[in-house]
Protein backbone atom coordinates (compact mmCIF):
# COMPACT_ATOMS: atom_id res chain seq x y z
CA UNK A 1 0.00 0.00 0.00
CA UNK A 2 2.93 2.13 0.53
CA UNK A 3 4.64 1.28 -2.23
CA UNK A 4 0.84 2.15 -4.23
CA UNK A 5 0.79 5.76 -2.55
CA UNK A 6 4.60 6.33 -3.57
CA UNK A 7 3.55 6.07 -7.41
CA UNK A 8 -0.10 8.49 -6.98
CA UNK A 9 2.39 10.97 -5.21
CA UNK A 10 5.17 10.54 -7.74
CA UNK A 11 2.19 10.28 -10.41
CA UNK A 12 0.87 13.69 -8.68
CA UNK A 13 4.12 15.62 -8.81
CA UNK A 14 4.62 14.95 -12.62
CA UNK A 15 1.44 15.96 -13.61
CA UNK A 16 2.19 19.29 -12.16
CA UNK A 17 5.36 19.76 -14.39
CA UNK A 18 7.80 17.85 -12.18
CA UNK A 19 10.22 15.01 -13.55
CA UNK A 20 12.42 12.46 -12.05
CA UNK A 21 15.42 13.30 -10.44
CA UNK A 22 18.08 11.11 -10.46
CA UNK A 23 20.48 12.16 -7.93
CA UNK A 24 19.66 13.98 -4.93
CA UNK A 25 21.30 16.63 -6.25
CA UNK A 26 19.63 17.53 -9.06
CA UNK A 27 16.25 17.45 -6.99
CA UNK A 28 14.15 20.17 -5.66
CA UNK A 29 12.09 18.34 -3.95
CA UNK A 30 12.49 14.90 -1.95
CA UNK A 31 9.42 13.07 -0.59
CA UNK A 32 9.50 10.48 2.14
CA UNK A 33 6.98 8.20 2.05
CA UNK A 34 7.18 6.88 5.41
CA UNK A 35 5.76 3.14 6.52
CA UNK A 36 5.82 2.35 10.20
CA UNK A 37 4.45 -1.07 9.82
CA UNK A 38 7.12 -3.52 11.48
CA UNK A 39 10.31 -1.33 12.30
CA UNK A 40 11.32 1.71 13.69
CA UNK A 41 10.41 3.84 10.91
CA UNK A 42 11.45 6.68 13.75
CA UNK A 43 15.22 6.10 13.90
CA UNK A 44 15.68 6.12 10.19
CA UNK A 45 13.58 8.43 9.02
CA UNK A 46 15.36 11.17 11.72
CA UNK A 47 18.83 10.44 10.78
CA UNK A 48 17.69 10.76 6.84
CA UNK A 49 15.78 14.37 7.84
CA UNK A 50 19.24 15.40 9.28
CA UNK A 51 20.99 14.79 6.13
CA UNK A 52 18.38 16.17 3.90
CA UNK A 53 18.75 19.16 6.51
CA UNK A 54 22.77 19.29 5.00
CA UNK A 55 20.96 19.00 1.44
CA UNK A 56 18.09 21.48 1.88
CA UNK A 57 20.17 24.35 3.33
CA UNK A 58 22.74 23.83 0.23
CA UNK A 59 20.53 25.41 -1.99
CA UNK A 60 17.44 28.01 -2.51
CA UNK A 61 14.15 26.56 -3.02
CA UNK A 62 14.74 23.12 -2.07
CA UNK A 63 11.62 21.18 -0.28
CA UNK A 64 11.02 18.46 1.67
CA UNK A 65 7.52 16.48 2.11
CA UNK A 66 7.68 13.60 4.82
CA UNK A 67 4.02 11.47 4.09
CA UNK A 68 3.03 7.89 5.17
CA UNK A 69 1.92 6.59 8.19
CA UNK A 70 5.09 7.34 10.79
CA UNK A 71 3.54 11.20 9.85
CA UNK A 72 -0.16 9.73 10.94
CA UNK A 73 1.07 8.35 13.78
CA UNK A 74 3.27 10.91 15.35
CA UNK A 75 1.33 14.01 14.12
CA UNK A 76 3.26 16.79 15.67
CA UNK A 77 6.13 14.80 16.52
CA UNK A 78 7.85 15.20 12.52
CA UNK A 79 7.41 19.26 12.86
CA UNK A 80 8.83 19.22 16.47
CA UNK A 81 12.11 17.20 15.83
CA UNK A 82 12.53 18.45 12.37
CA UNK A 83 11.16 22.11 11.83
CA UNK A 84 13.26 21.86 8.65
CA UNK A 85 10.53 19.93 6.84
CA UNK A 86 8.39 21.95 4.15
CA UNK A 87 5.11 19.64 3.86
CA UNK A 88 4.37 16.71 6.86
CA UNK A 89 1.13 14.98 5.55
CA UNK A 90 -0.65 11.95 6.48
CA UNK A 91 -2.08 8.54 4.76
CA UNK A 92 -5.24 10.57 3.87
CA UNK A 93 -3.88 13.23 2.28
CA UNK A 94 -1.89 11.69 -0.69
CA UNK A 95 -4.19 13.71 -3.37
CA UNK A 96 -3.44 17.15 -1.44
CA UNK A 97 0.57 16.52 -2.21
CA UNK A 98 0.67 19.50 -4.74
CA UNK A 99 -1.57 21.68 -2.99
CA UNK A 100 0.38 21.40 -0.03
CA UNK A 101 3.66 21.89 -1.65
CA UNK A 102 2.49 25.06 -2.71
CA UNK A 103 1.12 26.44 0.71
CA UNK A 104 4.62 25.57 1.83
CA UNK A 105 6.03 27.58 -1.09
CA UNK A 106 3.96 30.27 -0.91
CA UNK A 107 3.47 30.80 3.00
CA UNK A 108 5.80 28.43 4.78
CA UNK A 109 5.77 24.76 6.31
CA UNK A 110 2.79 22.75 6.47
CA UNK A 111 1.11 20.31 8.28
CA UNK A 112 -2.21 18.44 7.18
CA UNK A 113 -2.95 14.96 8.68
CA UNK A 114 -6.92 14.71 7.84
CA UNK A 115 -7.66 11.75 10.86
CA UNK A 116 -10.13 9.87 8.11
CA UNK A 117 -10.33 9.22 4.21
CA UNK A 118 -12.54 11.70 2.88
CA UNK A 119 -13.85 9.64 -0.01
CA UNK A 120 -17.12 11.44 -0.62
CA UNK A 121 -16.53 11.77 -4.68
CA UNK A 122 -14.59 8.37 -5.66
CA UNK A 123 -12.25 10.81 -7.33
CA UNK A 124 -10.45 10.92 -4.21
CA UNK A 125 -9.76 6.90 -4.03
CA UNK A 126 -6.05 6.56 -4.35
CA UNK A 127 -6.00 4.30 -7.20
CA UNK A 128 -8.01 7.40 -9.52
CA UNK A 129 -4.88 9.54 -8.34
CA UNK A 130 -2.43 10.26 -11.29
CA UNK A 131 0.47 7.19 -11.32
CA UNK A 132 4.66 7.25 -11.83
CA UNK A 133 4.48 3.34 -12.25
CA UNK A 134 7.44 1.68 -11.56
CA UNK A 135 6.54 -0.64 -14.16
CA UNK A 136 4.38 -0.34 -17.12
CA UNK A 137 3.27 -3.96 -17.68
CA UNK A 138 1.66 -4.52 -13.82
CA UNK A 139 -0.03 -2.62 -11.96
CA UNK A 140 -1.64 -2.59 -8.53
CA UNK A 141 -5.17 -1.61 -8.11
CA UNK A 142 -6.82 -0.57 -5.10
CA UNK A 143 -9.85 -2.23 -4.40
CA UNK A 144 -10.21 -1.04 -0.39
CA UNK A 145 -8.30 1.39 1.88
CA UNK A 146 -8.92 0.83 5.90
CA UNK A 147 -9.21 -1.73 7.91
CA UNK A 148 -11.99 -2.92 10.40
CA UNK A 149 -10.26 -5.43 12.39
CA UNK A 150 -8.39 -5.63 15.40
CA UNK A 151 -5.27 -7.40 15.84
CA UNK A 152 -3.62 -6.52 18.43
CA UNK A 153 -0.06 -6.04 17.11
CA UNK A 154 -1.10 -4.18 14.16
CA UNK A 155 -0.68 -0.54 13.85
CA UNK A 156 -2.64 -0.60 10.80
CA UNK A 157 -6.06 0.55 11.48
CA UNK A 158 -4.47 3.47 13.66
CA UNK A 159 -3.05 4.73 10.32
CA UNK A 160 -5.10 3.22 7.66
CA UNK A 161 -8.48 4.42 9.09
CA UNK A 162 -11.85 2.89 9.03
CA UNK A 163 -12.55 -0.48 5.83
CA UNK A 164 -14.05 1.19 2.46
CA UNK A 165 -14.01 -0.55 -0.46
CA UNK A 166 -14.35 1.32 -3.97
CA UNK A 167 -17.10 0.91 -6.01
CA UNK A 168 -17.21 -2.33 -7.89
CA UNK A 169 -17.29 -0.51 -11.88
CA UNK A 170 -14.73 2.04 -11.07
CA UNK A 171 -12.33 -1.05 -9.79
CA UNK A 172 -13.37 -2.74 -13.36
CA UNK A 173 -13.26 0.75 -15.21
CA UNK A 174 -9.55 0.85 -13.75
CA UNK A 175 -8.54 -2.75 -14.92
CA UNK A 176 -9.67 -2.09 -18.44
CA UNK A 177 -7.87 1.38 -18.73
CA UNK A 178 -4.82 -0.36 -17.61
CA UNK A 179 -5.31 -2.73 -20.19
CA UNK A 180 -5.83 -0.77 -22.83
CA UNK A 181 -2.44 0.75 -22.12
CA UNK A 182 -0.36 -2.63 -22.49
CA UNK A 183 -0.44 -3.51 -18.59
CA UNK A 184 -1.13 -7.38 -18.68
CA UNK A 185 -0.95 -8.02 -15.01
CA UNK A 186 -3.08 -6.82 -11.85
CA UNK A 187 -2.44 -6.91 -8.61
CA UNK A 188 -5.84 -5.97 -6.38
CA UNK A 189 -4.49 -4.56 -2.84
CA UNK A 190 -6.46 -4.18 0.48
CA UNK A 191 -5.70 -5.22 3.77
CA UNK A 192 -8.73 -7.72 4.23
CA UNK A 193 -9.58 -8.21 0.28
CA UNK A 194 -12.08 -10.91 1.42
CA UNK A 195 -14.15 -8.12 3.37
CA UNK A 196 -14.67 -6.38 -0.26
CA UNK A 197 -18.13 -4.78 -0.81
CA UNK A 198 -19.32 -5.84 2.77
CA UNK A 199 -19.90 -1.91 3.60
CA UNK A 200 -21.15 -1.11 0.15
CA UNK A 201 -23.65 -4.09 0.73
CA UNK A 202 -24.47 -2.96 3.96
CA UNK A 203 -24.62 1.00 2.82
CA UNK A 204 -27.22 -0.14 0.29
CA UNK A 205 -29.52 -2.13 2.94
CA UNK A 206 -30.03 0.79 5.54
CA UNK A 207 -30.96 2.45 1.96
CA UNK A 208 -33.87 0.31 1.69
CA UNK A 209 -32.82 -1.74 -0.83
CA UNK A 210 -33.50 -5.97 -0.44
CA UNK A 211 -30.15 -6.98 -0.35
CA UNK A 212 -28.43 -9.69 1.66
CA UNK A 213 -25.14 -8.21 2.88
CA UNK A 214 -22.58 -10.89 1.33
CA UNK A 215 -19.09 -10.00 -0.12
CA UNK A 216 -17.95 -9.31 -3.07
CA UNK A 217 -14.54 -10.61 -3.75
CA UNK A 218 -15.43 -13.44 -5.39
CA UNK A 219 -17.91 -11.98 -8.21
CA UNK A 220 -14.81 -9.24 -8.88
CA UNK A 221 -12.48 -11.78 -9.13
CA UNK A 222 -14.09 -13.05 -12.29
CA UNK A 223 -14.62 -9.69 -13.50
CA UNK A 224 -11.56 -8.59 -13.49
CA UNK A 225 -10.11 -11.89 -14.69
CA UNK A 226 -12.42 -11.82 -17.73
CA UNK A 227 -11.36 -8.22 -18.85
CA UNK A 228 -9.63 -8.50 -21.99
CA UNK A 229 -5.80 -8.10 -22.17
CA UNK A 230 -5.19 -9.28 -18.41
CA UNK A 231 -3.70 -12.28 -18.13
CA UNK A 232 -2.74 -12.52 -14.06
CA UNK A 233 -4.52 -11.67 -11.54
CA UNK A 234 -2.95 -11.46 -7.74
CA UNK A 235 -4.29 -10.59 -5.04
CA UNK A 236 -3.19 -9.27 -1.37
CA UNK A 237 -4.29 -9.84 1.50
CA UNK A 238 -6.89 -12.45 2.07
CA UNK A 239 -7.63 -12.80 5.71
CA UNK A 240 -8.35 -16.64 6.77
CA UNK A 241 -11.38 -15.38 9.09
CA UNK A 242 -13.12 -14.61 5.96
CA UNK A 243 -11.92 -16.90 3.46
CA UNK A 244 -15.07 -18.89 2.03
CA UNK A 245 -15.04 -21.26 -0.93
CA UNK A 246 -16.67 -18.60 -3.15
CA UNK A 247 -13.43 -17.35 -3.35
CA UNK A 248 -11.15 -20.31 -3.51
CA UNK A 249 -13.61 -21.23 -6.39
CA UNK A 250 -13.46 -17.91 -8.59
CA UNK A 251 -9.57 -18.80 -8.35
CA UNK A 252 -10.03 -22.04 -9.43
CA UNK A 253 -12.25 -21.25 -12.16
CA UNK A 254 -11.24 -18.19 -13.53
CA UNK A 255 -7.43 -18.57 -15.92
CA UNK A 256 -6.22 -15.42 -15.44
CA UNK A 257 -6.07 -15.46 -11.31
CA UNK A 258 -2.48 -16.74 -10.64
CA UNK A 259 -1.83 -20.13 -8.77
CA UNK A 260 -0.77 -18.43 -5.66
CA UNK A 261 -2.27 -17.52 -2.39
CA UNK A 262 -0.28 -15.32 0.31
CA UNK A 263 -2.88 -16.33 3.43
CA UNK A 264 -1.04 -15.11 6.31
CA UNK A 265 -1.35 -17.75 9.32
CA UNK A 266 0.45 -15.31 12.11
CA UNK A 267 0.46 -18.00 14.61
CA UNK A 268 -0.05 -22.09 14.94
CA UNK A 269 -1.32 -21.48 18.32
CA UNK A 270 -5.02 -21.00 19.01
CA UNK A 271 -4.64 -19.35 22.32
CA UNK A 272 -2.04 -17.05 20.57
CA UNK A 273 -4.14 -16.51 17.84
CA UNK A 274 -7.16 -15.99 19.98
CA UNK A 275 -4.73 -13.29 21.96
CA UNK A 276 -4.27 -11.58 18.54
CA UNK A 277 -8.00 -11.32 17.91
CA UNK A 278 -7.26 -13.16 14.80
CA UNK A 279 -10.73 -14.82 14.62
CA UNK A 280 -9.98 -18.37 12.93
CA UNK A 281 -8.31 -21.40 14.54
CA UNK A 282 -5.07 -23.49 13.13
CA UNK A 283 -7.56 -26.14 12.39
CA UNK A 284 -9.56 -23.87 10.08
CA UNK A 285 -6.91 -22.17 7.87
CA UNK A 286 -5.18 -25.71 7.69
CA UNK A 287 -9.22 -26.92 6.09
CA UNK A 288 -9.08 -23.96 3.98
CA UNK A 289 -5.53 -24.64 2.94
CA UNK A 290 -6.44 -27.66 1.67
CA UNK A 291 -9.12 -26.89 0.04
CA UNK A 292 -7.25 -24.52 -1.97
CA UNK A 293 -4.92 -27.33 -2.77
CA UNK A 294 -7.79 -29.36 -3.76
CA UNK A 295 -9.54 -27.00 -6.32
CA UNK A 296 -6.16 -26.23 -7.53
CA UNK A 297 -3.14 -28.51 -7.57
CA UNK A 298 -0.04 -27.77 -7.67
CA UNK A 299 -0.88 -23.83 -5.98
CA UNK A 300 2.14 -21.64 -4.30
CA UNK A 301 0.64 -21.02 -1.11
CA UNK A 302 3.23 -18.37 0.92
CA UNK A 303 2.36 -16.54 4.20
CA UNK A 304 3.29 -14.10 6.97
CA UNK A 305 4.19 -15.52 10.78
CA UNK A 306 4.99 -13.60 13.62
CA UNK A 307 7.46 -14.84 16.18
CA UNK A 308 7.77 -13.69 20.33
CA UNK A 309 3.91 -12.34 20.48
CA UNK A 310 3.56 -11.58 24.12
CA UNK A 311 3.13 -14.42 26.29
CA UNK A 312 3.86 -16.95 23.41
CA UNK A 313 4.84 -20.01 25.14
CA UNK A 314 7.37 -22.89 23.85
CA UNK A 315 4.28 -25.08 23.26
CA UNK A 316 2.20 -22.46 21.21
CA UNK A 317 6.18 -21.78 18.77
CA UNK A 318 5.65 -25.57 18.67
CA UNK A 319 2.25 -25.57 17.47
CA UNK A 320 3.24 -23.14 15.00
CA UNK A 321 6.18 -25.05 13.65
CA UNK A 322 3.94 -28.31 13.65
CA UNK A 323 1.40 -25.82 11.26
CA UNK A 324 4.37 -24.79 9.25
CA UNK A 325 5.39 -28.50 8.75
CA UNK A 326 1.63 -29.62 7.23
CA UNK A 327 1.31 -27.08 5.49
CA UNK A 328 4.30 -27.14 3.64
CA UNK A 329 4.80 -22.70 2.80
CA UNK A 330 6.36 -22.41 -0.72
CA UNK A 331 7.77 -19.46 1.17
CA UNK A 332 7.16 -17.74 4.64
CA UNK A 333 7.51 -14.35 5.82
CA UNK A 334 8.66 -14.63 9.29
CA UNK A 335 8.63 -11.34 11.14
CA UNK A 336 9.65 -10.46 14.93
CA UNK A 337 7.09 -9.15 16.91
CA UNK A 338 7.96 -5.45 16.95
CA UNK A 339 5.64 -3.67 19.69
CA UNK A 340 3.77 -1.06 17.96
CA UNK A 341 3.00 2.48 20.05
CA UNK A 342 -1.00 2.64 20.33
CA UNK A 343 -1.71 -1.30 19.59
CA UNK A 344 -2.95 -3.42 22.59
CA UNK A 345 0.06 -6.26 22.35
CA UNK A 346 2.35 -2.60 22.70
CA UNK A 347 0.96 -2.63 26.04
CA UNK A 348 1.36 -6.61 27.27
CA UNK A 349 5.08 -5.55 28.32
CA UNK A 350 5.49 -7.89 31.22
CA UNK A 351 4.48 -11.31 28.80
CA UNK A 352 7.29 -9.76 26.24
CA UNK A 353 9.63 -12.61 24.83
CA UNK A 354 13.36 -12.49 26.19
CA UNK A 355 14.78 -10.90 22.77
CA UNK A 356 17.78 -14.01 22.86
CA UNK A 357 14.58 -16.76 22.99
CA UNK A 358 12.76 -15.09 20.13
CA UNK A 359 15.70 -15.07 18.08
CA UNK A 360 15.94 -19.09 18.62
CA UNK A 361 12.74 -19.24 17.92
CA UNK A 362 13.23 -17.07 14.78
CA UNK A 363 16.15 -19.54 13.77
CA UNK A 364 14.42 -22.57 14.23
CA UNK A 365 11.55 -21.56 12.23
CA UNK A 366 13.73 -20.51 9.83
CA UNK A 367 14.67 -24.09 9.70
CA UNK A 368 11.99 -25.92 9.27
CA UNK A 369 10.49 -23.68 6.45
CA UNK A 370 13.47 -23.16 3.97
CA UNK A 371 13.40 -27.00 3.42
CA UNK A 372 10.02 -26.83 2.56
CA UNK A 373 10.58 -24.20 0.41
CA UNK A 374 13.00 -25.81 -1.88
CA UNK A 375 11.17 -28.88 -1.86
CA UNK A 376 8.27 -26.92 -3.69
CA UNK A 377 10.66 -25.35 -5.72
CA UNK A 378 12.41 -28.56 -6.58
CA UNK A 379 8.70 -29.98 -7.90
CA UNK A 380 9.24 -27.60 -10.76
CA UNK A 381 12.36 -29.01 -12.07
CA UNK A 382 12.02 -30.20 -15.26
CA UNK A 383 8.26 -28.34 -16.40
CA UNK A 384 8.04 -25.82 -18.87
CA UNK A 385 6.81 -22.35 -16.88
CA UNK A 386 5.36 -19.13 -18.30
CA UNK A 387 7.30 -16.50 -17.13
CA UNK A 388 6.80 -12.48 -17.32
CA UNK A 389 10.48 -10.86 -17.61
CA UNK A 390 11.05 -8.30 -15.27
CA UNK A 391 14.45 -7.39 -16.77
CA UNK A 392 18.13 -8.56 -16.71
CA UNK A 393 19.34 -10.18 -13.33
CA UNK A 394 21.40 -7.61 -11.17
CA UNK A 395 24.29 -9.79 -10.95
CA UNK A 396 24.65 -10.58 -14.52
CA UNK A 397 23.26 -8.80 -17.70
CA UNK A 398 23.36 -11.89 -19.64
CA UNK A 399 20.56 -13.43 -17.58
CA UNK A 400 16.99 -12.26 -17.56
CA UNK A 401 14.75 -12.12 -14.21
CA UNK A 402 10.81 -12.82 -14.48
CA UNK A 403 8.01 -14.64 -12.44
CA UNK A 404 6.16 -17.91 -13.15
CA UNK A 405 2.41 -17.46 -12.05
CA UNK A 406 2.88 -18.98 -8.75
CA UNK A 407 4.87 -16.01 -8.06
CA UNK A 408 8.67 -17.80 -7.84
CA UNK A 409 11.09 -16.05 -9.19
CA UNK A 410 13.26 -17.08 -11.96
CA UNK A 411 16.48 -16.81 -13.80
CA UNK A 412 17.26 -17.71 -17.15
CA UNK A 413 19.56 -17.15 -19.69
CA UNK A 414 18.73 -15.97 -23.20
CA UNK A 415 20.77 -14.91 -26.64
CA UNK A 416 19.47 -11.58 -26.69
CA UNK A 417 17.73 -9.17 -23.51
CA UNK A 418 13.81 -9.26 -23.43
CA UNK A 419 12.15 -5.99 -22.64
CA UNK A 420 9.84 -6.71 -19.17
CA UNK A 421 6.72 -7.39 -19.80
CA UNK A 422 7.55 -10.47 -22.32
CA UNK A 423 5.53 -13.60 -21.81
CA UNK A 424 7.57 -16.51 -22.53
CA UNK A 425 8.13 -19.87 -21.59
CA UNK A 426 11.04 -21.00 -19.52
CA UNK A 427 11.98 -24.51 -18.97
CA UNK A 428 13.16 -25.32 -15.45
CA UNK A 429 16.71 -26.63 -14.44
CA UNK A 430 17.66 -25.90 -10.98
CA UNK A 431 15.65 -24.65 -7.42
CA UNK A 432 17.26 -23.07 -4.39
CA UNK A 433 15.02 -21.88 -1.58
CA UNK A 434 14.35 -18.65 -2.81
CA UNK A 435 14.76 -18.92 -6.56
CA UNK A 436 14.37 -20.51 -10.00
CA UNK A 437 16.84 -21.54 -13.24
CA UNK A 438 15.90 -22.23 -16.11
CA UNK A 439 16.85 -21.51 -20.08
CA UNK A 440 14.48 -19.61 -22.64
CA UNK A 441 12.18 -21.86 -24.29
CA UNK A 442 10.24 -19.34 -26.55
CA UNK A 443 8.68 -16.03 -26.60
CA UNK A 444 4.97 -16.11 -26.39
CA UNK A 445 4.35 -12.32 -26.56
CA UNK A 446 6.08 -9.07 -26.77
CA UNK A 447 4.68 -6.34 -24.60
CA UNK A 448 2.24 -3.54 -25.92
CA UNK A 449 2.76 -1.15 -23.38
CA UNK A 450 4.41 2.25 -24.10
CA UNK A 451 8.48 2.69 -23.69
CA UNK A 452 9.32 5.68 -21.16
CA UNK A 453 12.01 7.95 -23.12
CA UNK A 454 13.46 10.20 -20.23
CA UNK A 455 13.26 13.79 -21.68
CA UNK A 456 16.09 15.83 -20.28
CA UNK A 457 15.18 19.55 -19.69
CA UNK A 458 17.27 21.98 -21.64
N1 LIG B 1 -3.74 -7.13 6.37
C1 LIG B 1 -2.77 -8.15 6.29
C2 LIG B 1 -1.43 -7.79 6.87
C3 LIG B 1 -0.84 -6.47 6.74
S1 LIG B 1 0.60 -6.26 7.66
C4 LIG B 1 -3.24 -9.35 7.08
O1 LIG B 1 -4.08 -9.25 7.93
O2 LIG B 1 -2.68 -10.40 6.86
C5 LIG B 1 1.71 -7.41 6.93
C6 LIG B 1 2.30 -8.37 7.93
O3 LIG B 1 3.12 -7.67 8.84
C7 LIG B 1 1.31 -9.08 8.82
O4 LIG B 1 0.76 -10.19 8.18
C8 LIG B 1 2.11 -9.46 10.03
O5 LIG B 1 2.69 -10.73 9.89
C9 LIG B 1 3.23 -8.40 10.04
N2 LIG B 1 3.09 -7.48 11.17
C10 LIG B 1 2.15 -6.53 11.32
N3 LIG B 1 2.33 -5.89 12.50
C11 LIG B 1 3.40 -6.46 13.09
C12 LIG B 1 4.09 -6.25 14.31
N4 LIG B 1 3.69 -5.35 15.18
N5 LIG B 1 5.19 -7.01 14.59
C13 LIG B 1 5.59 -7.94 13.71
N6 LIG B 1 4.99 -8.20 12.53
C14 LIG B 1 3.90 -7.47 12.23
FE1 LIG C 1 -3.59 -5.36 10.56
FE2 LIG C 1 -5.21 -7.36 11.11
FE3 LIG C 1 -6.07 -5.36 9.58
FE4 LIG C 1 -4.26 -7.08 8.64
S1 LIG C 1 -6.36 -7.56 9.20
S2 LIG C 1 -4.20 -4.84 8.49
S3 LIG C 1 -3.06 -7.53 10.43
S4 LIG C 1 -5.51 -5.24 11.73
Amino acid sequence: MNEHDSERIAGLLEADGMSRAETDDDADVVVLNTCCIRENADNKLYGTLGHLKTWKDAKDGRRIVVGGCLSQKDKDVVRDRAPWVDVVMGTHNVHRTNELLQLAIVYGPVTEILDEAVIDDHALFPSALPVRRETSYNAWVTIQIGCDNTCAYCIVPAVRGKEISRPFDDIVNEVKQLAANGVTEVTLLGQNVNSYGRDINLAERKSGADVRVKTMFADLLREVGAVPGIQRVRYTSPHPKDMRSDVLEAMAETPAVCEHLHYPLQSGSDRVLALMHRGYTAQRYMEQLREARRLMPGIAITTDIIVGFPGETEEDFEQTLAIASEAKFDLVFAFIFSPREGTEAALMTEHFIEPEVVSRRFERLRQIVEPHALEMHEARVGLVEEVVVEGPSRKNEGVMTGRTRQNKLVHFATPSQLRPGTYCTVYITRAAPHFLQGRLVDILQEPTHKIRIPVASV
